[in-house]
């Protein structure tokens, strides 16, 4: 009776080390989204794992051959943050990046979905430091214990890349739209990385680093996994200088990268606003499950959302198109709009004025052409 007693309590011991529980944790958000169909995953699947972890033998328990020690780590200090990842459909989770701008909530200000399927986990994007992507290691290992397989990253922003180095560092492939490279061999970015290591001290430091994609994805991309399709459509510089989103076609799931921002002012960055605009006429959104935005909560109904991202879009490139072919300066320019329909989203003071003088700018160089 006593060896039943022990084993038992080895096996449990196992789980636990196995699934990260027994590490620090941040708590859990317990704040239930609106959306009635998206649930706490840790809560949902917590009665699955139980009989998944009695079912199976003790050697079962460490197939995260990949994963890394999430132990204290100097390079890696612990983040405080409060990170929950919450369920979408059956093989879709999201984790929810928290109002703000780049500076603020140690940077955790963008999304990352999770596609868990019994053949292994597909993570698309990174979060914006080492130390929020091992936080959101951390959760899934809480709700499976599958080999992270393949980082898909939408797009080569700082708020969604500069967590990939865990996972390289766990050989698990980074695949990235075309357009990547052009991001990594800019100037632009790496001085961005060495004013992040000050101003987002000690998230970004001396051991954080861009790490190079290992696939370039610069057509409409098929794959299977598990028994779940995923298909990666490549949008090409929309948004940055290279987009793509990824359609979970099993379950109605469309991962939009940062062409949707919800709930604040988009960032408008050295971009395409003519291909961001047209991405977005474009977004076939009937019978959707689920929009995963790059900001903001998860939409069952998107349209809203796409709309104020279209309209603020096309609002920036009329009026500085026309300031530009007036030969307006920017300053007068920007005086002269009529910004009331989009002054009371978050994220509007900060963002507004740079967004317009890139677009501004965007135009010039484009009427030179
Ligand atoms: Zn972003």
């Amino acid at each position: 009776m006593n060896k039943i007693i022990a084993s038992l309590l080895a096996v449990t011991v196992l789980f636990l080390i196995a699934s990260g529980a027994v590490f620090a944790e941040t708590p859990v958000s317990s704040k239930k989204s609106d959306n009635s169909k998206m649930q706490d995953a840790s809560q949902t699947l917590k009665d699955a794992k139980k009989v998944e972890s009695s079912n199976k033998p003790a050697s079962h328990q460490n197939t995260a051959s990949k994963s890394v020690s999430l132990k204290e780590d100097k390079r890696y200090p612990l983040s405080t943050v409060t990170m929950s990842l919450k369920k979408v459909s059956k093989h879709v989770y999201y984790i929810q990046g928290q109002a703000g701008t780049a500076l603020d909530n140690q940077g955790f200000i963008s999304n990352a979905s999770v596609i868990i399927t019994p053949k292994g986990i597909i993570i698309v994007d990174a979060l914006a430091s080492p130390s929020l992507a091992r936080l959101m290691l951390q959760k899934i290992r809480k709700i499976s214990n599958q080999p992270i397989v393949k980082v898909i990253s939408t797009h080569y922003h700082a708020d969604h890349i500069y967590g990939l180095q865990i996972f390289k560092d766990m050989k698990v492939e980074i695949m990235a739209p075309a357009g990547t490279w052009k991001y990594l061999d800019s100037a632009n970015s790496k001085t961005l990385l060495a004013s992040r290591r000050k101003s987002l001290k000690p998230w970004i430091n001396q051991y954080t680093r861009l790490v190079k994609p290992d696939t370039i994805i610069s057509k409409e991309t098929v794959i299977k996994l598990g028994g779940v399709e995923l298909l990666v459509n490549y949008i090409g510089s929309a948004h940055s200088d290279g987009d793509l989103s990824v359609y979970v076609k099993t379950d109605k799931v469309l991962i939009s990268g940062d062409l949707i921002f919800e709930g604040r002012v988009p960032y408008v960055g050295n971009t395409n606003t003519s291909h961001w605009l047209k991405s977005l006429k474009e977004m076939k959104t009937d019978g959707l499950l689920a929009l995963i935005p790059g900001h903001g909560k998860a939409l069952q109904k998107p349209t809203i959302a796409i709309q104020l991202n279209y309209d603020y879009l096309l609002l920036l490139r009329d009026k500085m198109k026309v300031a530009v072919e007036d030969f307006k300066s920017f300053n007068e320019a920007y005086k002269e709009v009529d910004w009331s329909r989009f002054k009371h989203l978050p994220a509007f003071k900060e963002a507004n004025r740079g967004n317009a003088y890139r677009v501004y700018h965007s135009l010039e160089v484009e009427s030179l052409k």
